[in-house]
């Protein structure tokens, strides 16, 4: 389905840190003393950071700290008085969104527990009709790209053109190191869909753990990501929510210094020039392969019409176990990497089979000429 979104350009509503954007502040509003203390220690390093705080936080269990409600926009509006910083925070309903409109909060979030309910989306949408506030939508906690599409598209029918997305992985059946996994290919293929759209990355809550923040935080900038969300606590230690995940202002400033920020286009000219010559480079090897599979193709289609004259399985269980066997120890030879390899062959073995099936269901040359005679 066509994909038509109207998008402000990122640059126009979000002043970046160090290039990229950058979104921290604690999991959740605690206390003034506890918002003040840790936005003074960003704003120091970064004036431009967007200052995050949960005011209403959805919980998995009940009767944990579900957040400190209405009085923490009031924290808010003191952080962005004494600092200067934009704040940011999470809305679910069309009440969170109407409090956050009269506090002044400047950027809005929908937390991956809304973007999976398109009545929530909606309602949200609608409560911001007539308001251009930038709204950043975190993909739905189970990896359905269709839903997160869906909420941006909501927000933009509803008159909201300053909208991004952010990637905060999904939750999974499987063991996993992360606290929610990274689904990178789904985030890249948002990039890729809605080319316009800036998306960027939550390493919290997909590490789960401080000691994660820093290697998923570079990957995104390695996948070209606009910016970061990164949770950010005075003291992490005694937080009331997310407590593993959260870094010092300390830990944050140094961490994102340590980062190595790529841009899209190499500062020096003669370093741009040579990216095109080795582009080029791979576009020549792209064609030869096209053009070997091509060929490879034709011969597949004569041993299937082989086969079919000669009545022989498609299916020859030896000779592909010896084909898997030799090219892999080729690739090897070649230093390729074996699983990537395999992969390659599976799926060319599968597209030969799915060929000669088709040849073998077909009805051989002789015969039409025995049936017209
Ligand atoms: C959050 O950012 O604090 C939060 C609750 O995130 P998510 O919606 O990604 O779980
Ligand atoms: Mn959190």
């Amino acid at each position: 389905m066509e994909i038509n979104l109207n998008i402000t350009k990122f640059e126009d509503w979000i002043k970046p840190t160090v290039d990229n954007v950058l979104i921290s502040g604690p999991c959740s509003a605690e206390s003034e003393e506890q918002m003040l203390s840790t936005a003074h220690e960003i704003v120091k390093a970064f004036p431009n950071n967007i200052f995050r705080a949960g005011i209403w936080k959805p919980r998995t269990r009940p009767n944990a700290f579900e957040g400190v409600g209405s009085i923490g926009l009031e924290w808010m509006k003191t952080v962005k008085e004494e600092t200067g910083m934009r704040t940011a925070t999470e809305v679910a309903n069309a009440k969170h969104v109407e409090e956050c409109l009269k506090a002044g909060i400047d950027v809005l979030w929908i937390g991956a527990r809304t973007t999976v309910n398109p009545f929530s989306v909606q309602e949200i949408a609608d409560a911001l009709r007539g308001v251009d506030i930038p709204v950043l939508v975190k993909n739905p906690v189970n990896p359905d790209l269709q839903l997160w599409i869906g909420a941006l598209e909501r927000l933009n029918q509803a008159g909201i053109t300053k909208i991004g997305a952010i990637h905060r992985g999904c939750s999974s059946t499987t063991k996993s190191k992360y606290r929610n996994a990274p689904n990178w290919n789904m985030a890249i293929e948002l990039m890729r869909l809605i080319p316009n759209l800036p998306v960027i990355c939550d390493p919290s809550h997909i590490g789960g753990k401080r000691d994660l923040i820093e290697p998923l935080s570079q990957k995104a900038m390695d996948l070209e990501m606009r910016g970061l969300m990164v949770e950010t606590h005075i003291n992490p230690a005694v937080a009331l929510s997310d407590a593993a995940q959260q870094l010092t202002p300390e830990a944050l400033i140094a961490m994102i210094h340590r980062l190595e920020l790529r841009s899209l286009h190499a500062k020096a000219a003669p370093a741009e020039k040579q990216l095109v010559m080795l582009r080029k480079q791979i576009d020549k090897a792209d064609e030869k392969l096209l053009k070997l599979l091509a060929e490879r193709k034709d011969i597949i289609e004569k041993i299937g019409e082989f086969k079919r004259d000669n009545n022989l399985t498609v299916l020859q269980l030896n000779r592909w176990d010896e084909v898997l066997k030799n090219r892999l120890k080729l690739a090897e030879e070649l230093n390729l990497n074996p699983v990537f390899v395999e992969k390659f062959l599976v799926a060319m073995h599968e597209e030969s089979i799915a060929i000669q099936v088709k040849i073998l269901n077909s009805v051989p040359d002789s015969q039409i000429a025995s049936v017209s005679r």
